[in-house]
Formats: structure tokens, C-alpha cells, sequence
């Protein structure tokens, strides 16, 4: 059984009534799943309340939002009040479950630089982003006023959360802006940092230190693995590409937590991702040795909510694969197959008045992949969205 079985859930891209958050959480201790790590910033939005920059507390709001088969032509989203994210606090400690929020840094920050843009590279006007996508307006890592500005959020962050853990993000940050900016460039060769995922991690690693003197740990997407240099206090999330990187920092005595997408992330259709797949995961990557598997300290299943626009849709994603990846994590998964969907069917019993996926949908065969992906391409996919990959 892992210590760390998590649940993650994205506000940012669509956000939720409290009422809605709450009724997930009811399902969690039934599973036995003991975080909940909740993603509060984004290119799309911005849902954490600051007193100390009010000029957040309207960053949230997106003017439409184009994903896809979500176009909607109107506002969407605020930020959660002080005391709403204090109010799941609470409800999270009574039941077992800590929070874990993520402030994702130093890129999917858009909707931060739209309130704040002298953080950037360029100091230019940043808009909020109404699509899908990897943007290329990230924090400036030579202004010290970057670092400054951070640690002041994280500071108020803390204060809500009191966690042992802190999510930092560290994915898919474009370099773009930093290959350009004479600051950033300047400050690369006094560090003498080789690549820009070296220079991202000398940025990662004052936050982590910060936060490890504030008795905190800090957990960061695996995208910053890929440079050696990320300190080894980090907990490494893996969810793509080649693990080698991971299992190296395991290997070395780093500690990870495993969300590998085509397993773990439930905003994919079931015809990509059935639940005997996710039943399936092994909570292992090839190359580690014995040590370095016993840093595995959990497994952790997402939503994320691009296009997941209401309640009823939200927890069909969900259930019943929460319930397979719960398993995973408590080391129950070496039952047969057709015995766990026996367990499902119990748990579900228990879980009166969450909606389940049809039972028709849970399990397919390996080829409906082929249709599920094309179905996602010509329904998600926008104009928008390839264009921000080629330009
Ligand atoms: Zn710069």
C-alpha cells in the first residue's frame, strides 16, 4: 500500500460549485484515498484568492472559452474566496484527506502575467487564454521581483493549506520568451546552466528550498526531471514521455508519485482509457532497481477539465476508474479482473447519488482506441490550438 494515493482535480479550466467539490470528496475515504490535490492556476484561470494582489481576484475570469466541443460565448469562472478554500480544507481534515494545491509555475501562467505582466520576459500585456494549448508566456526567471512576487503568493497559500505537501507544477514551460530576453540570458551564463530545463530547476529549486525551510515538500510535474540538476528534496510526478529521467532520480534516492496519462487521466474518453486499463497499472518504470522502486511513494489519478463542463459529465469520467486506480494504490489490484468489477458493483451500491459511466462503456476492446482518439482529435482539436503548436 502506497502512503500518498491521490486524486487531482483541475479548477482552473473549468471551476466548480463548493457543493460539487464537496460531494467528490464524500466518495474519497470509501476508497481510501488520502489527497486531494487540487490545480488552482493555469494559462485559463486563476481561482485562488490574494489580498495581497487584489489584481488576481479578476485573472479568473476567461471572456469565452473555445475548447472545442465546449464553445461557450460567455464569461467564465472567479476566484475561490479565502474562505471557501478554508471551508475544503476542513471538510478534506475531517474525512482523512489533505489538500495539496498547486501553483503551477513558471509556465501555464497566463492568466498570473494577465494581472501582473511585468513578471514576463517582454513586460507586454498578457491576455487570459480562452483555449487549449502550451503558451509561450512564462515568468521571467532573471527578475528577482519574479522570485519575490512568487514566494509572496506561496506565503498566502500557506496559510490556507496546511499540508506537508505543495504542488509547483514545472510543466511544459516554452522557452521561447527566455531564449530571446538579455536578462534571461545574462542570468543562464552566471549560473552557468547548460540547457533551459537546468535554468527552469535553478528556479524550481530556490521555490523548493523556500518551502522545505517552511517544513513543506514540494511536488513537481516530471517535465523537470529531464535536466539532473532538480533537487532532490523535490517529489517527481510522473505522467509522460520516457521515464528514464524519473527513474534515474529514483534510483539516486529522489522520491516520485506515478500519473501516467494513459492510465491515470480520466478526462479521456473511455475508449481510450477503459477502466481494465487503469486497473492495469504496474507501479513500476522500466530501469528501476530495488531502491529505487521503494521511492515510489504513490499513485495519483487526475481530471483534468478542458472540456468537462458540468457536474453529471464530471463524475462519469471519474467513476468508476477512480475505484480501479485506488486499487493500484493500496496494492489490491492482483485480483482477476471480472472479481473487481464484483467490487465495483459494491462500491458503486455505496456511492448512492454519484453518477457512474454505463457499464456497457467501462471495458472495450483495443481497438475502440483508434475511434476514441479520432473522436477526441475532431472534437477538441481548434485552430487555435494547432496554430499555438506550430508557431
Ligand atoms: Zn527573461
Amino acid at each position: 500500500m502506497f502512503e500518498y494515493r491521490g486524486f487531482m482535480l483541475d479548477s482552473a479550466r473549468h471551476m466548480q460549485k463548493i457543493e460539487e467539490i464537496k460531494k467528490l470528496i464524500d466518495t474519497l475515504p470509501l476508497l481510501k484515498i488520502n489527497k486531494f490535490h487540487w490545480h488552482l492556476t493555469d494559462d485559463q484561470g486563476w481561482r485562488f484568492e490574494s489580498e495581497k494582489f487584489p489584481e488576481l481576484n479578476s485573472a479568473g475570469i476567461r471572456p469565452y472559452s473555445d475548447f472545442g466541443k465546449t464553445y461557450v460565448n460567455e464569461p467564465h469562472g472567479r476566484v475561490y474566496t479565502k474562505d471557501e478554500m478554508r471551508e475544503i480544507v476542513a471538510y478534506c481534515a475531517e474525512r482523512g484527506i489533505e489538500v495539496i494545491p498547486e501553483f503551477d509555475i513558471p509556465g501555464h501562467t497566463s492568466a498570473l502575467l494577465s494581472a501582473i505582466p511585468y513578471l514576463s520576459c517582454t513586460g507586454e500585456d498578457v491576455k487570459i487564454k480562452t483555449h487549449q494549448g502550451i503558451f509561450k508566456d512564462v515568468l521571467c526567471l532573471a527578475k528577482e521581483e519574479t522570485y519575490n512576487t512568487v514566494i509572496q503568493i506561496i506565503d498566502e497559500f500557506l496559510e490556507i493549506f496546511p499540508g506537508e505537501y505543495f504542488h509547483i507544477g514545472g510543466d511544459e514551460t516554452p522557452s521561447k520568451h527566455w531564449k530571446s530576453c538579455p536578462e534571461c540570458q545574462k542570468h543562464m551564463k552566471e549560473l552557468g546552466v547548460e540547457n533551459y530545463t537546468e535554468y527552469q530547476n535553478c528556479f524550481m529549486n530556490r521555490i523548493v528550498d523556500y518551502l522545505e525551510s517552511k517544513g513543506r515538500h514540494c511536488i513537481v510535474w516530471n517535465d523537470s526531471a529531464k535536466a539532473g540538476n532538480l533537487d532532490k528534496r523535490a517529489i517527481i510526478q510522473y505522467w509522460k514521455e520516457s521515464p528514464k529521467p524519473t527513474v534515474s532520480f529514483l534510483n539516486e534516492g529522489g522520491k516520485a508519485i506515478l500519473s501516467p496519462f494513459s492510465y491515470c487521466y480520466f478526462d479521456y474518453d473511455y475508449n481510450i482509457t477503459p477502466l481494465n486499463r487503469t486497473y492495469s497499472l504496474k507501479a513500476d518504470l522500466p530501469g528501476l532497481t530495488e531502491e529505487g522502486k521503494k521511492n515510489i511513494i504513490g499513485i495519483e489519478g487526475t481530471l483534468w477539465t478542458e472540456y468537462v463542463t458540468e457536474n453529471q459529465q464530471l463524475e462519469k469520467l471519474i467513476f468508476p476508474r477512480l475505484i480501479a486506480l485506488s486499487k493500484v494504490a493500496l496494492g489490491e489490484s492482483g485480483k482477476p479482473y471480472n472479481e473487481f468489477i464484483k467490487d465495483v458493483q459494491e462500491i458503486k451500491n455505496q456511492l448512492k447519488g454519484i453518477e457512474f459511466c454505463d457499464e456497457k462503456d467501462w471495458t472495450k476492446p483495443r481497438a475502440s482506441m483508434i475511434y476514441g482518439w479520432l473522436k477526441y482529435v475532431r472534437e477538441n482539436i481548434t485552430i487555435d490550438f494547432v496554430k499555438e503548436l506550430i508557431s
